[in-house]
C-alpha cells in the first residue's frame, strides 16, 4: 500500500478491534469473504436501475450479483420481494416514507429516548420535520406499552407506524402490533436492524406475515457489510412505471422510492458483500451463532444482576442489556470512559424516563453480537461481567483500569477476529 498514513490507521483500528472487547450492540465483525467483496472492482461500476433495466451498459455481471443478493434475501426471510440497494439503514427507512406517505401526514414511531431510532420520527430528523410525527414510548417497567400505543393510534390515526429499536432488550409482539395498526388501517413497518440476525436464527419472532414492510441494516447481527434490505410481499411490476399506493403495489412503490425517488447508482461492491453475508447467514452455523448471542446476553445479565446492577426490564430476551447505573452512583458517560480504558467498548444510553441528559445519561448499552462472533460463550461471559464490574468500581483510577486492560488484551489472543 502506498498511502502509509491511511495504512497505519487501518492497522491501528484493526489492532484496537482485535485487542478489545466490542460490546456496542449494533456492531459486529464481518468475515474475510465479506471484506473481499467490499474491496473488489465492483466498486467501479455504475448501474442505475434494476437488473435487466439499467441506464448504463456493461451491467451483465453486476445484474447477476444483485439478483443473487435479492434471491438470497427473499429465501432467507421468506418474502416475495427484496430491495438491496439502500445505502444504509437510514436511507432504507427514508425510502419507506417516500413510498407510502406524503409530507404532513401523521406517522408514528418509538421515541429515541425510549430506544427508538432517529428515523422513526425524532423532531430534528427529516422524519420528524416533514411528517406530523407522533411518538410512543415504554412503560415505567421498560416494556413497550402496547395499551398506551393502541390508545395513541386511536387518537392520532397515523398512516404509518414504525416498530423497531436500538436499545430495547425484549421481544416485539408482531401479532399485537399488527392488530393495533389495523385499528386505523396504518402501514406497519418492522425495522429489525438490530435483530435481523436473531430473526434468521429463529431466536426472535419474525415480523413476516404481520408487517407490511420490513427494513434492516445488514451490518449489525446480520454480520454483513454496512447496507440495508427492504423486504415486502406483493406484485412487482415494471419499476420504470409509477403505480398507485396500495398493499399489492408495495414492491414497485419501494423500488421506485429508492430510484428515481432517492438514490442514484447502487453500490455494487456492497451488494456483493450483502450477498456473501446472506449466504453465510443461511448456513446452520449461523443459526447456532444467533442463538448463542441470546444465551450470552442472558448469562451476562445474570452475572451483572447478581452483582447488584439494575437492568431495564430486569433482563433480556435478545442481544442487548440496558443497564441503569443510577443505584451504582456512576453516570453513563463515566462508565463508557472507564470501560473504554479497560479495553471494553460500550456506549452510554438513556434509560426509560431518564432524568439525565442524552450526552450524559443514566445508563449503558451492552451487546453480545461481536463477542459471540469471536467465539465467546457463557463461561467467558462470567469473566466479561467481572471485568465490567471491576472497571466500573475503578472509575478514574488509571492504574487499575490499565491492569484490567492488560488482562483483556491477553484474553483476546485466544479469540481472533474472523479470518
Ligand atoms: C442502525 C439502525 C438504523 C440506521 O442504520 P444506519 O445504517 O446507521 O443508517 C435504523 N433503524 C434502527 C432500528 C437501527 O438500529
Amino acid at each position: 500500500m502506498i498511502d502509509d498514513e491511511i495504512e497505519a490507521l487501518i492497522a491501528a483500528e484493526t489492532t484496537r478491534q482485535a485487542e478489545g472487547l466490542e460490546m456496542i450492540p449494533s456492531e459486529n465483525h464481518t468475515s474475510g469473504e465479506v471484506l473481499k467483496a467490499l474491496g473488489s472492482r465492483l466498486t467501479d461500476k455504475y448501474s442505475e436501475g434494476y437488473p435487466g433495466m439499467r441506464y448504463y451498459g456493461g451491467c451483465e455481471f453486476v445484474d447477476k450479483v444483485e439478483n443473487l443478493a435479492r434471491d438470497r434475501a427473499k429465501s432467507l426471510f421468506g418474502v416475495s420481494h427484496a430491495n438491496v440497494q439502500a445505502y444504509s439503514g437510514s436511507p432504507a427507512n427514508m425510502a419507506v416514507y417516500y413510498a407510502l406517505v406524503d409530507p404532513g401526514d401523521t406517522v408514528m414511531g418509538l421515541a429515541l429516548y425510549f430506544g427508538g431510532h432517529m428515523t422513526h420520527g425524532l423532531k430534528v430528523n427529516f422524519s420528524g420535520k416533514w411528517f406530523n410525527s407522533v411518538q410512543y414510548q415504554t412503560g415505567r417497567d421498560g416494556y413497550l406499552d402496547y395499551d398506551a400505543m393502541a390508545a395513541l393510534v386511536q387518537e392520532t390515526k397515523p398512516k404509518l407506524i414504525f416498530v423497531g429499536a436500538t436499545a430495547y432488550p425484549r421481544i416485539f409482539d408482531w401479532a399485537k402490533l399488527r392488530s393495533i395498526a389495523d385499528t386505523c388501517d396504518a402501514y406497519l413497518i418492522a425495522d429489525i436492524s438490530h435483530i435481523s440476525g436473531l430473526v434468521i436464527a429463529g431466536a426472535h419472532p419474525s415480523p413476516v406475515g404481520f408487517a407490511d414492510v420490513i427494513t434492516t441494516t445488514t451490518h449489525k447481527t446480520l454480520r454483513g457489510p454496512r447496507g440495508a434490505l427492504i423486504l415486502c410481499n406483493g406484485n412487482p411490476s415494471n419499476p420504470l412505471k409509477s403505480v398507485e399506493r396500495s398493499r399489492e403495489n408495495l414492491p414497485t412503490l419501494i423500488d421506485r422510492a429508492i430510484i428515481p425517488g432517492l438514490q442514484g447508482g447502487p453500490h455494487n461492491h456492497q451488494t456483493a458483500a450483502i450477498a456473501v453475508a446472506l449466504r453465510e447467514a443461511s448456513q446452520p452455523a449461523f443459526k447456532e451463532y444467533g442463538k448463542q448471542i441470546v444465551k450470552n446476553a442472558k448469562k451476562l445479565a445474570d452475572v451483572l444482576m447478581n452483582k447488584g446492577y439494575q437492568l431495564v426490564t430486569g433482563g433480556t430476551d435478545n442481544h442487548l442489556l440496558l443497564v441503569d447505573l443510577t443505584s451504582k452512583g456512576i453516570t453513563g458517560a463515566e462508565a463508557e470512559k472507564a470501560l473504554g480504558e479497560a479495553g471494553i467498548t460500550v456506549n452510554k444510553n438513556t434509560v426509560p424516563f431518564d432524568p439525565r441528559k442524552p450526552f450524559d445519561p443514566s445508563g449503558i448499552r451492552l451487546g453480545t453480537p461481536a463477542l459471540t462472533t469471536r467465539g465467546l460463550k457463557e463461561t467467558e461471559m462470567q469473566q466479561v461481567g467481572e471485568w465490567i464490574d471491576y472497571a466500573l468500581q475503578a472509575k478514574g483510577q488509571s492504574a487499575k483500569l490499565a491492569a484490567i486492560r492488560d488482562e483483556v488484551v491477553a484474553f483476546t489472543k485466544d479469540y481472533p477476529l474472523p479470518a
